[in-house]
């Protein structure tokens, strides 16, 4: 096999109560690549369409991550990537997750997967570096093991694969509006009491013990952020009625996606993620901005092979 065509799923980060170690993957958006070996050294990304970014190697997230692999592996030849974006940069879905994961599973298939996917995941953390100045795993993890999965430890890196409820769907609404990375990250506090910590840690466990369990009303009740949301989501227009309007439409939690401008809910069924996204919709509508909205069953597999 010498060319592969891969789907990169979109991912939340940063669910709600787990900010910086919990992140999910989707199954209705996400990025396609193809990628060839060939004998000439090095990553060559060849094509990219859908968004306006680098084709220089060292620029792309999916280049640099692809250097990572190639600096651990003792293959001699190279790589060539095409790019077929349809996750938008920026918009809190993790855009650059998804290529530099993309690259890196397709590299290892390739070769026929002289790594593990803990290794893969510390190459796509270096494309990651490039996108935000963060080595940062949490939407790494999920676009390349699927599902839902917990960041517990960077050092060393320790990733756990956490259940998927078999009705979970996800409703991401991205207003069509810049959010600043700066920004979203100047306003986080470094400090917290001890008391919001208790808060922050009940719903982290109880978040992860609904998730194994499949107990719909404990996610809804651990959906929750005391530290972060209040904070950040001042900076995304319309974020207070989109949650309490989310909630009255049935969702079980909704909150930030990675570090906006997204909004995620989650609903037991499809039915339900769907009158949430029109109850999302409407709010853009009424405020007067443009909206992208994506209702999506979770994805379990991760990067995964397409048809050519
Ligand atoms: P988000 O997670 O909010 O969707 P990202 O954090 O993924 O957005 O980062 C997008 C940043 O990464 C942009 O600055 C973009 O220019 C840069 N970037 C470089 N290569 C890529 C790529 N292949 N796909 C997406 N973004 C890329």
């Amino acid at each position: 096999m010498n060319e592969i065509k891969i789907f990169c799923p979109a991912t939340i980060a940063n669910i709600s109560c787990g900010f910086d170690v919990l992140g999910v993957a989707l199954d209705a958006v996400g990025d396609e690549m193809i990628v060839r070996k060939v004998s000439e050294k090095g990553i060559r990304i060849t094509k990219l369409t859908g968004q306006d970014l680098p084709l220089e190697t060292e620029k792309n997230v999916a280049g640099v991550a692809g250097l990572a692999f190639l600096e651990k592996s003792d293959y001699d030849g190279g790589f060539e990537i095409e790019i077929y974006k349809k996750i938008k940069a920026g918009s809190g879905i993790g855009s650059s997750a998804a290529s530099s994961t993309g690259a890196v599973w397709a590299m290892n298939e390739l070769l026929d997967g002289p790594f593990s996917k803990l290794d893969l995941v510390k190459f796509a953390m270096e494309g990651e570096r490039l996108a935000s100045g963060v080595a940062h795993a949490d939407n790494v993890a999920p676009a390349l093991f699927g599902g839902f999965t917990l960041v517990r430890s960077y050092e060393p890196l320790d990733i756990i694969e956490i259940n998927t409820p078999s009705e979970l769907y996800a409703t991401v609404i991205h207003p069509q509006i810049e959010v600043k990375t700066s920004d979203s990250r100047s306003v986080l506090r470094t400090n917290i009491t001890l008391a919001q910590g208790i808060k922050q840690w009940g719903n982290v466990g109880g978040l992860v013990a609904g998730l194994f369990t499949s107990d719909y009303d404990l996610i809804g009740r651990s959906l929750v952020d005391h530290i972060v949301e209040p904070i950040r989501s001042i900076l995304i227009p319309g974020f207070d009625e989109v949650k309490s309007g989310a909630l009255k439409a049935g969702a079980l939690g909704c909150g930030i996606s990675g570090s906006g401008p997204s909004i995620f809910a989650f609903s037991k069924g499809e039915t339900a993620a769907k009158k949430v996204a029109e109850s999302m919709k409407n709010v853009y509508k009424n405020i007067g901005i443009d909206y992208d909205v994506h209702v999506s069953k979770i994805n379990v597999e991760g990067v995964r092979m397409l048809d050519v």
